[in-house]
């Protein structure tokens, strides 16, 4: 038996890579209290503004040449921005890593990290074993689309196998990130089998993958009646995770979920523990803030080479007051609003796309917001709010929607009198929470 601790500590220090150090001092903040990771993180924050304010030519612009103290005084970022921006935020002279953004909520845009942050990344990373309760070492299966080229030692190290989710695609089309609107999906049955043989080899103890992903895995496992595609713990990320979605692949997959928010910029800012009350938000390398429509923003408390400096993630989320009974002094948040790459299955197997129904019904202005709920398995319904929208429109609105859906699945629009919800939009697959 290979004692991949053993191993990861000498290639660490043959690699002069700092990662272990990090994560072991991660470690240790599990164990702090809220008000000790509070010190650290006002002491990271005036830390990454006075640096900023000094060195990096777009932060310097944008504070008006002052030094800002406090994270309140400086305008919040957008993507937008960011991509405008492009290698104006980075310090010029350091050895960069470039990153690219997966553009599903916004435009994409490449970021840089440095080597040291990289492997600060790496440590992140490995902490979010723990809170799964997984030591690093058990064989472990990373199901996402892949945006980056994989560090094949690292993989051996860590006993990950690693799968392309984007291979799970028609087409053009890959099953997490649609993007192709009007195009029929179905993922391709080769690869899925593929899939399966590659993971039931592996015998994980964990899965890391997008609910989407695993939904479509899951579907054609009790349709095939596939035996074996076991994980005792599984994390899932991406994506809102709601309470169907979490119950399906829980049952399906005969394991523990965890779920995980993270972004391709900051993979993994909070996380459910065991008590699974809310996620905990790691407080010693992020600071978040809610706007007043309760959108979620980010600080990176470490980042120097590309500061993300109050970051607008287009995802929704509010602060979970409780304590969790774990004891952890992480703080609790709840995410009620994400991507929308979600799938809906519907009662004969088929896969349909969230994406469809969003972009037809957000076509019409007058629409001022929605909502749809996938009530039952052969029922969507879409909740309306608008005092323009003509009875024939509806209508259309409802035929185009049938067209899409087929016969094993209604669909039906109605008008409601309000929704008690923060954007212009919203939409959910599922409901995140249990309707009575
Ligand atoms: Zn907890």
């Amino acid at each position: 038996m290979i004692n991949r601790h053993a191993m990861l500590k000498n290639i660490a220090n043959i690699l002069n890579n700092p990662f272990l150090d990090y994560y072991h001092q991660l470690k240790k903040n599990n164990t702090l209290t809220k008000s000790e990771l509070e010190i650290i993180q006002s002491n990271k924050i005036k830390k990454l503004l006075e640096y900023a304010s000094k060195n990096i030519p777009f932060y310097k612009k944008k504070f008006g040449n002052k030094y800002l103290q406090e994270l309140k005084d400086i305008p919040t970022l957008s993507k937008q921005e960011l991509k405008d921006t492009g290698m104006v935020a980075v310090k010029p002279e350091r050895k960069l890593i470039k990153k690219t953004t997966s553009g599903t909520t916004g435009p994409a845009f490449m970021f840089y990290v440095d080597k040291d942050f990289f492997a600060l990344e790496l440590a992140r990373n490995l902490r979010i074993f723990d809170f799964a309760q997984t030591e690093v070492g058990e064989p472990w299966v990373l199901l996402v689309p892949l945006r980056d080229k994989k560090n094949k030692f690292f993989s051996y190290l860590t006993r990950r196998l690693v799968l392309d989710a984007a291979l799970l695609s028609f087409g053009r089309t890959p099953l997490c990130c649609p993007k192709v609107l009007e195009e029929q999906f179905q993922p391709d049955e080769k690869i899925i089998k593929t899939f399966f043989d590659k993971i039931r080899r592996h015998h994980p103890k964990l899965i890391y993958s997008y609910p989407s992903t695993l939904i479509a895995l899951g579907t054609y496992i009790r349709k095939w009646d596939v035996k074996g595609i076991i994980a005792k713990k599984i994390i899932l990320s991406g994506e809102v995770l709601t309470i169907p979605a979490r119950k399906f692949i829980e049952e399906t997959f005969q394991g523990e979920v965890f779920d995980l928010y993270g972004t391709t910029e900051f993979p993994a800012i909070a996380q459910e523990c065991k008590m699974h009350k809310g996620l905990h938000v790691f407080t010693d390398s992020y600071f978040i803030e809610f706007a007043a429509d309760n959108e979620i923003i980010v600080t990176d408390l470490d980042n120097y080479t590309m500061p993300f400096i109050r970051y607008k993630t287009s995802d929704l989320g509010h602060l979970i007051k409780e304590k969790c009974s774990c004891g952890s002094g992480f703080p609790l948040i709840g995410i009620t609003h994400g991507r929308v790459s979600d799938l809906i299955v519907a009662p004969n197997g088929q896969f349909l796309r969230a994406g469809f129904f969003t972009s037809i019904i957000e076509k019409n202005k007058e629409i001022k917001k929605y909502q749809i709920v996938q009530e039952k398995q052969d029922l969507l319904k879409i909740y309306i709010i608008s005092n323009s929208l003509s009875d024939s429109r509806k209508n259309f609105l409802a035929k185009r929607c049938r067209e899409y859906a087929g016969d094993s699945i209604g669909v039906s629009i109605e008008t409601a009198p309000d929704i008690d919800l923060p954007l212009k939009q919203f939409f959910q697959t599922y409901p995140t929470r249990e309707i009575e």
